[in-house]
């Protein structure tokens, strides 16, 4: 049986990841770093399809606990074939307020997991027989390419993991494809502070006319981990809002 692991798939978008994978016939590790009965939630979500699932707490951002959370994963499920980088946080503060160490959290969490996550997994990717070719799908944001004056560090680790999804991409060939995805507005605990005015204005300017869903940043996931001639890409998911 193939295997993911979704780093942050307690909630949101990664709980989205999951059980979309495990409907597709892959065994999953759920990862999560404080929301453990959520975690377990998404895990029994993943076993209604048939699918094995391992729940494994983690900070994704500390190099340790990223190389605990995939040696956990290939001992309880076997082996190693795709992995996702979702686990992110946000905090909304502009520059003048905003400290160096808060600066660091969040640089850390949204883009030196990734770093982490990825290198432990690398040798397992490497070692994996997927077809198609073994994945690592990056989690980015359409604000690495606006920016955002009231989260620029934020903004910022999202710019980083496109350039990291390059990188590795260049690296890994052909063994292992990286990509990423930049969603829009995504409605999940992420996003549920934003007043009925700001989501207006908002929904104001997307084409589409709604909020993403958590099961729309799942599907183009999915896309990619099945794209065998995708590699170093980022692929859009805002309903319009910034076409390119
Ligand atoms: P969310 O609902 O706040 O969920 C965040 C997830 O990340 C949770 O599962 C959380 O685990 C996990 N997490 C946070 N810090 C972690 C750490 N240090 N180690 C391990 N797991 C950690 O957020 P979301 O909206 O689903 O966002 C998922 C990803 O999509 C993030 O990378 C976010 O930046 C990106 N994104 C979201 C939107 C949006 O509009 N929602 C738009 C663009 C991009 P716990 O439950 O244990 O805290």
């Amino acid at each position: 049986m193939p295997v993911a692991l979704v780093t942050g798939s307690s909630r949101g978008i990664g709980a989205a990841i999951a059980e979309r994978f495990a409907a597709d016939g892959y065994d999953v590790a759920v990862n999560y770093h404080t929301s453990e009965a959520a975690a377990e939630e998404t895990a029994d979500r993943v076993r209604d399809h048939g699918q094995a699932a391992v729940v494994v707490g983690a900070d994704v951002s500390d190099a340790d606990d990223a190389s605990r959370l995939v040696e956990t994963t290939v001992d309880e499920l076997g082996g190693l074939d795709h992995v996702v980088n979702n686990a992110g946080i946000d905090q909304h503060v502009y520059t003048e307020d905003l400290s160096p160490e808060d600066f660091d959290r969040v640089m850390d969490v949204n883009v030196n997991s990734a770093f982490c996550v990825t290198k432990a997994a690398l040798p397992h990717l490497r070692e994996s027989d997927a077809d198609p070719t073994p994945s690592v799908t990056n989690v980015s944001s359409i604000l690495a390419y606006t920016g955002a004056p009231i989260e620029v560090h934020y903004a910022g680790s999202k710019g980083a993991l496109l350039s990291l999804t390059k990188s590795h991409a260049r690296d890994f060939a052909p063994a292992v494809r990286v990509n990423a995805v930049a969603p829009g507005h995504v409605e999940t605990d992420m996003t549920s502070d934003r007043t009925e005015a700001e989501k207006q204005e908002e929904l104001a300017g997307i084409p589409m006319d709604y909020f993403g869903a958590p099961a729309d940043i799942a599907d183009a996931v999915a896309y990619l981990r099945d794209a065998r001639f995708v590699t170093g890409e980022t692929l859009n998911v805002n309903g319009g809002e910034l076409m390119r």
